[in-house]
């Protein structure tokens, strides 16, 4: 049963019962909730770091040299693999003791630009067990530089720039903000600004890049292109959605998550639970009604506003309402 939920008299209302896509790449509905989601767990995991553990982090990018040809599923799996390999083995047990590393955060990131193409890279946050110190960083940039190196190497991948293949940074909360809300595009003006590590993370899809470097859902904006640039767009956004289809956007290391008590939760969770609102169902639409509509967007907009502003009459007129059913839910 697909229903119209709203707190009455609030004048809000939406419609509760219809799938979501639950793609963190390529739906702007569902890739905005997951991200948002999954930016509160690394808010609240970075926080218990800091005060009950008092660690730090390190915030590193990993990038692959690339060229406009590259296909991006080429580049996004040597990313992945070359990503693994770094932190796997006996030389990054030593270096990861030697920092106090205990697991990390990886989001993967993707842009798209007309000179260079398909930009894909990693942005990670380690936890830290202590503050390192100022040579211990440096330590660390050159010893992860020259270990990404050869690992993209190894993977077939373009040699990665040894000054810019790896970039470390220390985090505080007084570089953060200087540093990452610049990068962050959409100034959203709620708490979340305290942490905007957790943002940087995991709701990269809002941030544009530099010069002419698109994030993938600027892609759809067709506004002002021609016939040509409209195709290129067309295709590149197939590529896009190929490539990333079943991939982690971001994804956590291993009993991290457990150690800083952030539950696990799916993204199908996450979309439900935005659906999870103490409100009243306000009208009930059978299944064949629903078919009718459930393309119409005139009508599922005339809907909404008739049931927000309780114009009975007028809702009725777009979809009759199974009174029936209605009655018998808000009676259990
Ligand atoms: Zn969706």
């Amino acid at each position: 049963m697909v229903t119209v939920n709203g707190v009455p008299g609030s004048g809000r209302a939406r419609f509760v019962g219809l799938l979501s896509c639950g793609s963190i790449w390529a739906c702007p509905c569902c890739s905005s909730l997951i991200r948002q989601g999954r930016a509160s767990e690394v808010e609240v995991g970075t926080e218990l770091w800091e005060k009950r553990y008092k660690g730090s982090f390190l915030f590193v990018t990993f990038t692959l040299r690339h060229k406009r040809q590259d296909r991006l599923k080429d580049s996004l799996d040597t990313l992945t693999e070359a990503f693994s390999a770094t932190i796997r083995g006996n030389p990054w047990k030593r270096f990861a003791g030697r920092l106090g590393i205990v697991g990390q955060v990886k989001a993967t990131e993707i842009t798209w630009s007309r000179s260079n193409g398909w930009h894909a890279h990693l942005h990670v946050l380690f936890f830290l067990r202590s503050v390192p110190s100022v040579d211990a960083i440096a330590d660390a940039d050159g010893w992860l530089s020259a270990r990404w190196q050869s690992m993209v190497v190894k993977r077939g991948g373009r040699v990665p720039n040894l000054r810019h293949g790896v970039d470390v940074r220390k985090v505080t909360d007084r570089q953060v903000v200087g540093l990452y809300i610049t990068k962050l595009q959409e100034a959203k003006p709620t708490a979340k600004k305290r942490f905007p590590v957790a943002q940087e993370l995991t709701r990269i899809d809002t941030k544009r890049g530099r010069l002419q470097s698109l994030v993938p859902f600027d892609l759809l904006d067709l506004d002002g292109l021609g016939v040509e640039e409209v195709q290129e767009r067309r295709e590149l956004w197939l590529e896009y959605v190929t490539a990333t289809r079943g991939k982690r956007a971001i994804v956590w290391s291993r009993s991290l998550k457990e150690l800083l008590e952030v539950p696990e939760v799916s993204d199908d969770e996450l979309l439900e639970g935005e659906a999870e609102d103490e409100d009243t169902v306000l009208w009930a639409i059978r299944r064949k009604d629903w078919r009718r509509i459930q393309s119409d967007a005139d009508a599922l907009v005339q809907l909404l506003e008739a049931v927000e502003e309780e114009r009975w009459d007028l809702a009725e007129r777009v979809v009759p309402c199974d009174v029936g059913w209605l009655e018998w839910h808000n009676s259990v």
